[in-house]
């Protein structure tokens, strides 16, 4: 049996205050939930969610990390920086900085192992974009950024995947609930060749306008076993509602 797991991206979007009140109102809100919750704020408002959630089951994530252990790399964040800040999570490989950071995938494996190493449980993000899927390419574009972002991992224990068609991010379009688990049955396969202990038992989450109004279908298919939310999760009702509906 697979628990059930949503994760918010809050992107890049907060401020102290807003924080604040979305969070006290989230938890105000959120019943009784059989799922893992994770919240994965803006880099600097690390410290203030971990003093916010301190008393609740709801954990800490970042949405990316550095390739690099240490070193004169400005800017960066590594791994072992975001697990002193009482992260648990880390999303790695999101379409978004895989197309505005120009991210290949050797680049998101070593962010995996870095995440690994600093004994964080990543979220790799995969996805096609809407002239791949037209292309016929989807399966063939995902399963070549699982296995160029996978294939030297010793293990994938403790990773779990959100399968993000692109073209489904942060625009209303969601993919089916037929759709979505066609892909992650396939996704599953991979997964499972790669590594026949831990792969069926991989978490795999749908991302792409998961919203209050569609999650519960998304979160019956077979193998869709939770959602990695985006602007949804900005909303405190929205997402109490999609926690409880996995
Ligand atoms: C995301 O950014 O991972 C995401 C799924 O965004 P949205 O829910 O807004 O489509």
């Amino acid at each position: 049996m697979r628990h059930p797991l949503v994760i918010a991206n809050w992107k890049m979007h907060g401020s102290g205050a807003f924080n604040q009140a979305l969070v006290e109102a989230f938890l105000s809100l959120l019943g009784k939930h059989r799922a893992e919750c994770v919240l994965c704020p803006p880099f600097v408002y690390l410290g203030q969610l971990k003093d916010l959630l301190r008393s609740s089951d709801v954990v800490l994530g970042a949405q990316d990390c550095s390739h690099i252990a240490q070193g004169a790399y400005t800017g960066e964040v590594s791994a072992q920086m975001l697990s002193d800040c009482g992260c648990q999570w880390v999303i790695v490989g999101h379409s978004e900085r895989r197309q505005y950071h120009q991210e290949s995938d050797a680049l998101v494996a070593a962010k995996l192992s870095m995440a690994q190493r600093a004994g964080l449980s990543p979220v790799l993000c995969v996805g096609e974009t809407q002239e791949q899927r037209e292309a016929g390419e989807a399966q063939g574009v995902v399963k070549s950024q699982l296995l160029g972002a996978l294939g030297d991992l010793p293990d994938l224990q403790g990773l779990a995947i959100a399968y993000e068609p692109v073209w489904a991010i942060g625009t209303g379009l969601t993919a089916s609930p037929e759709q979505a688990q066609d892909m992650h049955a396939f996704i599953r396969g991979v997964v499972s060749d790669l590594d026949e202990k831990n792969g069926p038992a991989l978490r795999l989450l749908y991302g792409g306008s998961v919203k209050a109004e569609n999650a519960a279908e998304l979160f019956a298919q077979a193998d869709i076993d939770g959602a990695l939310v985006g602007g949804a999760s900005l909303d405190a009702q929205a997402f109490a509602a999609i926690v409880s509906a996995a």
